[in-house]
This record gives structure tokens, sequence and C-alpha cells, in this order.
């Protein structure tokens, strides 16, 4: 078993050219082979390579497939007279050839016994690349270019290699076209952290690499996390109304975890999704919900790490009530909850708003519709006054309470039944939730 591991690593992890076929001329034998790589099990793309011989002089012909190392490996066209000048046509559909090189043959014997060759090369490729990328960086947080490393390994060379670059809830942000290195086996970019020529905001985000080879086949590279962080300008918001006929239900604290567990139970149940502004000491405490909330898909916010009313603190506690939020979701969930921002009870000064753009968080969310759910009402009062008061683009503050969690289900159904979709604060931003304006 150890034996057949190793063998199976030294394959993955070798060159992606065989030794090559070297091709023979001659003056009295023309030989094309098109393409001159296919992948014998495509269903679009080529999957023999059509060959063609052209003779100067009479004679005998024969055209056969041999292996890198020279013997026949079948044989195309038996011993055939031929006339000076004619042209000679065959396919090789590649069946039941294991993937690498190989030649296409051709012996003419003329009428004085004499032989000619000539040989072209084909390349067998059934095989999609095996793509890398490398870790990025020191594994530090970036705030600059970001070194992009990709290896393939294959029997054809690469000809195009793309990054994908994903939020952490798997959403594509964009793509980044990486040049292919000059021998086919890799590439390699310094990337600038901009997509569709904006900046990407702090956050944490998901990388990979996908390669196509020389006939088609495409590998993908697994996942790879950038951290990116940075001061940015922060924007206050209280709804979004140019997200249209959707609601934003957002929930904090997250005191209560069996409550945290019910409301995302929820809302699988209803397929939507939710956002959730957690404490980092809630977070600490309650790392199984917190790892299902992005599982699950919902959009995660701070709402600092231990409920302070943030005017209240100097510069720097609040700065630190911030950064405790980022690496406790970070230690959890490997996840960030940049670019969204709620301060408890809704209270910020100009030295919180400072401290919020510094710490790399873009969005405050606050709230036009407040239901006072911490008041614990009736679901069916608690219900009513969201969807009174709901309109196209609303953002409403609820908490992670046993009261509110069993008004959810009533509560999507209310709203779906005013015409209003909940959806996270993810989707209703899309990509420009991740993308700085653009701007310098
Ligand atoms: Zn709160």
């Amino acid at each position: 078993m150890l034996a057949t591991t190793l063998i199976v690593a030294a394959l993955i992890g070798s060159p992606f050219t065989p030794r090559a076929v070297v091709p023979v001329t001659s003056p009295t034998i023309a030989i094309t082979a098109t393409p001159t790589a296919f992948n014998p099990q495509a269903s679009a793309r080529a999957t023999e390579t059509a060959i063609v011989v052209v003779v100067s002089v009479a004679g005998t012909l024969s055209v056969d497939v041999v292996t890198e190392a020279g013997p026949v490996y079948s044989n195309l066209v038996p011993a055939t007279p031929v006339t000076a000048g004619s042209t000679t046509t065959a396919n090789w559909d590649g069946a039941g050839a294991v993937d690498g090189s190989y030649g296409i043959q051709v012996t003419l014997v003329n009428a004085a016994g004499v032989t000619s060759q000539a040989l072209t090369p084909v390349v067998v490729d059934s095989t999609a690349p095996v793509v890398r990328l490398a870790a990025l960086g020191s594994g530090k947080t970036a705030v600059g270019p970001v070194p992009i490393n990709g290896t393939a390994s294959d029997v054809t060379p690469l000809t195009r290699l793309t990054l994908t670059v994903e939020s952490q809830l798997g959403a594509t942000l964009g793509t980044v076209k990486v040049p292919v290195s000059s021998d086919g086996r890799g590439g390699s970019l310094d990337w600038n952290l901009r997509l569709r020529k904006r900046l990407l905001q702090p956050g944490v985000y998901h990388l990979r690499l996908t390669g196509v080879d020389g006939v088609g086949n495409v590998g993908e590279s697994a996942s790879r996390l950038l951290r990116v962080d940075r001061a940015v300008k922060n924007n206050i918001i209280y709804s979004l109304r140019e997200a249209g006929p959707v609601i934003g239900l957002a929930f904090d604290d997250c005191v209560s975890e069996q409550a945290w567990l019910s409301i995302l139970k929820s809302f699988r149940a209803a397929k939507a999704h939710t956002t959730f502004f957690c404490n980092g000491v809630n977070v600490r405490a309650n790392p199984t919900a917190a790892r299902a909330t992005l599982a699950g898909g919902h959009t995660i916010g701070s709402h600092t790490w231990a409920h302070p009313e943030m005017p209240s603190l100097s510069a720097s506690e609040q700065v630190s009530q911030l950064k405790g939020d980022k690496e406790i979701w970070w230690r959890v969930a490997k996840a960030s909850p940049m670019p969204f921002f709620r301060p408890p009870y809704g209270l910020h000064n100009a030295t919180t708003d400072a401290a919020i753009g510094a710490e790399g968080f873009a969005y405050t969310v606050l709230w036009d519709v407040d239901p006072s759910d911490y008041l614990n009402p009736a679901p069916g009062v608690l219900v009513d006054r969201i969807t009174r008061n709901a309109r196209p683009g609303s953002i409403v503050v609820l908490h992670v309470s046993a009261n509110t969690a069993a008004a959810v289900p009533e509560l999507i159904r209310a709203l779906r039944g005013r015409g209003l979709e909940p959806e996270s604060l993810d989707e209703m931003f899309g990509v420009a939730a991740y993308l700085a304006p653009r701007s310098r």
C-alpha cells in the first residue's frame, strides 16, 4: 500500500513532458498530423488526429504509430503501393493508448528497395492538469500585492491559467488572468488585489487557480485563504433601497446558542439567508453556531467584542473592541466580519466612525425598522410591527433570543406575503460589498 502511494505521488509530481518523440524528416515524404495533441475521451473537442502523407517518389508505403521508446504501437496503413505525388490519409483515435508522446511514422520503400522514413510527434492527453496554487506569501495579512504562483503537472503544456476570487461564502467576485510561463508548467502574477479594476475590500477570500491544457482539459487547484486588511472609508447605512423588493433581517448579540441554531434552522427550511451581528465573546462561547452560520451561507458582521457603549470608550479601547471581533472570527471559523459593522445600541461618535474605517469596515449597518424585539413582544405582535413598517430594501434590527427565534418562520411567511424576500447583506449588496469604489 505504501509503495502504491509512493508511485502515485511520483507520477503526479512528474514533469508534464514525457521523453519527447523527436521528429524525423525525409526528402521524399511530407507528413502532417492535426492536431498534434488530442484527448481520445473528449466529448466536444478533437478526439483523434488526422494524418496526411504526400510522397514525391513511387513505392510501397505504410503508416504506424510508435511509442516514445520506438516500437510500433499500432499499424494505421498496411504496406500499400503508391505513385509519385500521391496523397495518403489516415486517422488515429488513440483508442486504448495511455497518455504520453507518440510518433506517426511513415515508411516508404522505393522500386530499388531503398527505405526512407519520416516521423511526426503527437501527444495523447486524456487527463486534466493537476493544478496547484502555492501558499500566499508568508500567511500574513495582505495589504498590498500578493504573489500568485501556480504549477501544473500534465502531458501537454498549459495554454491558460485563471485565478478565481470568491467571497468567504463562496460567491465568485471575479477572475484574473495569470500569465502562463514559457514552458507551460505553471504561471505567476504579482496580483495587485484588484478585480474589475477595483481594489478588494478588507476581508477573507477564497482563491483558486484553473488551468487549461493544450487539448482543452480543465484542472482546478484547491482553495487558499487570503486575508486582506487595511483602512477604508466607512459609510453609514440605514437601508438599501436600490436592492429592490427584499428585506435585510439582521440578528444581533448571539448570546443564546439554542436560539441562534433555531434561527439558522428556520432560514434553512425557508431557503433564505440572513445576517448576524455577534459579539466576539459570544462567537468564542458558541463556536458551533458560529461555524454553522458561515456553512449555511449567512452574512456575519461585527458587533464589537463585548457590547460596550462605544462613545464612552477611548479611541484605543474602541479599536481593540473591533480587533477582538476580527480575531475571534478568524480563530473560530477562518472568516471575517468585514465589511459590515453594527455598533451596540446604534451608538457611535466621530471617534467610533474613525476606528471603524481604520479597522477595515466599509459599512456601519444601522436600521430603518426597529420592532423592539428585546422587550419580547408576542410573536404575532413582532411580525406585525415589522411587516407594517418594512419597505423594499429595509434593514431590521433583531436579536438572537428565544422569543424572536420562535417568530422567525411566521415572519418569513408574512414578509413573503407582502412581496418582500428576506436576504442577507451579502445578497443585498452583491459583489459591491467587496470591491472598493472605483477611484485612484
Ligand atoms: Zn446588541
